[in-house]
């Protein structure tokens, strides 16, 4: 048998002598061109199955594309492939693809050109902002009352830098949509979990209280678990600072509102009181500002102030504490009628 390209005369591999067949031998079958995928939204790269964000280089992402797109002879043992990039022209990439190995017990090596383009695609977090998809809606409203427009323009001051703090390390963490409602905001955020901090910290900020639900909203086959929606209201109270609240049978002036607690006066004994947010359901609001009026007093005692009720004008004596040690006959003082009692405001 004579080989089919120099006519020698030895075994044959394929029709060919050992050195025409190791001549014409390709280690690789190169396409031609590969590619990888990068997000055109925030320039996240596929990786196998996974979009890869950050600290994956250009050699390492044209690596991983040639190796993917390229076939390696099945002849060829102890295969080492290396690549390397030439020049880049904007989305294409010139490589060299050297591929070693070694066939009929020969050591064999061989470069090959290719090109790598870029395709370019949206990866799922990107497809989930730009189709609309959130998992939780931040419900701002006010306990019993309108919210006010200074109340509405801070928590969205509020909620767009959290987001842009956010969003650094959770893509999902966006508001996709702001929707005014009768009864208050509603803000549909990307992500459960951003949507769980930014109401934690608006309550920290505002006070309230917030409650959560959820329902399924669908299921994710490719995960087989049920998709949840989240409605997490933070409700900021009915009160305000300088207003009057009942709680435990006494009248309070609110001082001052915290994350955790509220302070007010207690105007049955003069002093301050904190209150958990907890027991805000057992707190209602009896007045404000507009309902303080101004009175005479009558008579002073060592222990009793004597001043007129602002709405019958009759006499009525008050509880004389500490800090009224100051006030006399004659003179004008601010007071309150809540229920019915009189309480004097310092
Ligand atoms: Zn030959
Ligand atoms: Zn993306």
């Amino acid at each position: 048998m004579f080989c089919l390209l120099c006519n020698n005369e030895e075994k044959l591999y394929d029709g060919l002598c050992k050195s025409c067949y190791l001549k014409e031998f390709e280690l690789v079958n190169v396409p031609e061109y590969a590619t990888f995928t990068v997000c055109s939204h925030c320039g996240a790269t596929l990786k196998h199955d996974k979009w890869i964000e950050s600290a994956y280089y250009d050699d390492e992402i044209i690596n991983d594309a040639i190796q993917k797109d390229i076939t390696i002879n099945e002849k060829l043992e102890n295969v080492e492939i290396t690549t390397e990039i030439l020049t880049n022209r904007g989305t294409m990439y010139d490589c060299i693809i050297h591929a070693y190995g070694q066939v009929l017990e020969e050591s064999i090596e061989k470069d090959y050109p290719i090109e790598v383009k870029v395709v370019k695609g949206v990866c799922p977090d990107c497809s989930k902002f730009h189709s609309g998809y959130y998992e939780a809606v931040i419900q701002l409203r006010a306990d019993d009352r309108k919210l006010e427009d200074k109340e509405i323009q801070e928590a969205d001051e509020f909620i767009s830098s959290e987001i842009q703090r956010l969003c650094k390390t959770n893509k999902l963490a966006y508001v996709t949509e702001r929707i005014v409602l009768k009864e208050g905001i509603d803000y549909q955020v990307g992500s459960h979990n951003a949507a769980h901090k930014i109401a934690e910290n608006m309550q920290k900020q505002f006070g309230g209280i917030i409650t959560e639900s959820r329902k399924i909203v669908g299921h994710d086959k490719s995960k087989s678990r049920d998709l949840y929606r989240s409605w997490i209201s933070v409700r900021l109270p009915s009160f305000h600072k300088d207003d009057f609240i009942e709680y435990k049978n006494n009248v309070l002036r609110i001082e001052k509102i915290g994350s955790h607690k509220f302070v007010g006066l207690n105007l049955e004994k003069y002093e301050s009181e904190s209150i958990s947010w907890k027991e805000y359901d057992k707190i209602v609001k009896v007045g404000n500002t507009d309902d303080v009026k101004a009175t005479t007093v009558t008579n002073v005692t060592p222990t009793e102030i004597q001043v007129l009720d602002p709405d019958t004008y009759m006499t009525v004596d008050l509880n004389k504490k500490d800090t009224m040690k100051n006030i006399n006959i004659g003179q004008e003082i601010n007071v309150i009628k809540l229920k019915n009692k009189i309480y004097i405001i310092m």
